[in-house]
């Protein structure tokens, strides 16, 4: 076996959308004690830049941002060359019926509703990591 090889993992880059700084920090000290790396941002606006500068694998995407909503944000990331392969999450305290399918319909990859329960919440990032 190969020596130094790195565990898939740590080469995957996520990046962090969410204004409510509660939720904020939970999900970064979630993702602190794991092997990925991360990024936050807390507005529409600083995630397209920082998604465009650091190209994350995983862009878990509140959708309740002020100004610029996670829903444009999305379509944004979608029609440039450089995020289009970007796996999105959308993040909503909106856990309707329904809603999975909408946010596929509208460009996202997938789905985690707020309040998180944090097994599922790693299970559902890690998923995405594998693919
Ligand atoms: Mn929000």
């Amino acid at each position: 076996m190969a020596t130094g090889l790195r565990p898939m993992s740590k080469q995957i880059k996520i990046l962090i959308v969410e204004d409510n700084p509660v939720n904020l920090e939970l999900f970064s000290d979630i993702l602190s004690l794991t092997d990925y790396q991360y990024l936050t941002a807390t507005s529409g606006e600083e995630a397209i830049e920082i998604a465009l500068r650091e190209l994350p694998n995983i862009i878990l995407l509140d959708i309740q941002l002020p100004s610029m909503d996670g829903i444009t944000v999305a379509k944004i990331l979608r029609e440039k060359e450089q995020t289009r392969g970007c796996k999105i999450i959308a993040l909503t305290a909106h856990a309707m019926k329904g809603d999975r399918e909408n946010f596929i319909k509208l460009g996202f990859d997938g789905y985690i509703s707020k309040p998180i329960v944090v097994k599922d919440f790693l299970r559902e990032i890690a998923s995405y990591a594998s693919e």
